[in-house]
């Protein structure tokens, strides 16, 4: 059996992009405006030796209406239940926002393993903008770049040692 891996994270953080640059392929859809990946989205990916899945979710939208709002979460949670480990993606340039909490709290209550990547450092010197992150309480902070492919094979080999 391949490990899955889910991403979640708040709409625009780069989950889809990362989905991307995870199985190498174009499949999930990378847009402009939040929300646009609505359910989730399956593809295969392999880091040397090992196989994995990667889980692509439309992520929480509790701007966008109940229904899709609840249906998004739905399928966030059913993602998540499926997977061995969890990417959070956060958005390093926006800092940390409450849905970024409200995904934190659910996915500590889980208990299921979790490694946060904060995407969209290319460029960022140090580290200031990653030290808010730690206030969400899934330790450490693994700076990405899904856009420039930078990070993201620490981050899945850091994801792949939890399965
Ligand atoms: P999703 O809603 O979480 O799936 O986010 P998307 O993958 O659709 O990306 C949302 C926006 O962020 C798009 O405009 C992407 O081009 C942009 N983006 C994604 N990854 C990066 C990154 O590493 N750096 C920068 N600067 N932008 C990124
Ligand atoms: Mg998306």
């Amino acid at each position: 059996m391949k490990p899955i891996i889910a991403l979640v994270g708040r709409p625009n953080v780069g989950k889809s992009t990362l989905f991307n640059r995870m199985t190498r392929s174009r499949d999930a859809i990378v847009a402009d405006f939040a929300g646009l990946t609505r359910d989730r989205h399956y593809g295969n990916g392999r880091q040397g030796r090992h196989e994995y899945i990667v889980i692509d979710t439309g992520g929480f939208e509790p701007d966008a209406g109940s229904g899709i709002f609840r249906e998004m979460a739905r399928q966030t949670r059913q993602a998540v239940a499926e997977a061995d480990v969890v990417v959070f993606v956060v958005d390093v340039r926006a800092g940390v926002s409450a849905q970024d909490h409200d995904i934190a709290n659910y996915l500590r209550r889980l208990g299921k393993p979790c490694v946060l990547a904060g995407n969209k450092a290319e460029g960022m010197q140090g580290g200031v903008q990653l030290a808010e992150f730690y206030e969400l309480g899934l330790g450490e902070v693994f700076p990405v770049s899904a856009a420039h492919g930078q990070g993201v094979r620490g981050l899945v080999e850091q994801a792949l040692e939890f399965v």
